[in-house]
């Protein structure tokens, strides 16, 4: 077995973000089918796009490591996206859907977040720079995608939610 130290790590949480973003990769297209709005349906379907590529990332981060493409099961991923599912079950064609998924993605935008600002911190001190850019690219498009969806449940959804 590896040693137990930054290394491994790093390897191991870089599976469970690989795991969670296939995850989501599977669950954004589920949330804009269940989306009211053409705005909400849009920001789904072009974090869905940027999505493919944080996939494409972390399998270029495995690659500097010299180790293969693999996820290790994410528990919280799980929750966070079944708690989402149990939203379009008991919300789906109501007025408050959308603001339901955006609440329901915006959780899962700051398990990412928090999860890309570790291993971000964490290829610095391994002085994994290359690892340290891929990673940060993603980190930008997870915070930018966090203050869209704050700006869309303002202006929309929470607006109809209320009016109901
Ligand atoms: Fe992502
Ligand atoms: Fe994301």
């Amino acid at each position: 077995m590896a040693e137990a130290n930054l290394d491994k790590l790093f390897h191991d949480t870089l599976k469970d973000i690989y795991f969670a973003e296939r995850q989501i990769l599977k669950a954004l297209p589920k949330m804009a089918r269940a989306a009211q709005s053409a705005e909400t349906k849009a920001a789904f379907e072009k974090h869905r796009d940027e999505t493919e590529g944080h996939v494409e990332r972390l399998t270029q981060v495995f690659e500097i490591l010299g180790k293969r493409a693999q996820g290790k099961t994410c528990e919280a991923i799980q929750g966070i996206i079944a708690e989402g599912e149990e939203i379009i079950d008991e919300y789906k064609g109501s007025s408050a859907i959308d603001a339901g998924l955006i609440s329901a993605a915006q959780a899962v935008e700051h398990y990412e977040i928090a999860r890309y600002g570790t291993l971000k911190t964490w290829a610095q001190q391994l002085g994994l720079k290359d690892a340290v850019a891929l990673l940060d690219a993603t980190l930008q498009e997870e915070g930018a995608t966090d203050k869209a969806l704050s700006q869309l449940a303002v202006a929309a959804a929470n607006v109809k939610a209320r009016a109901a």
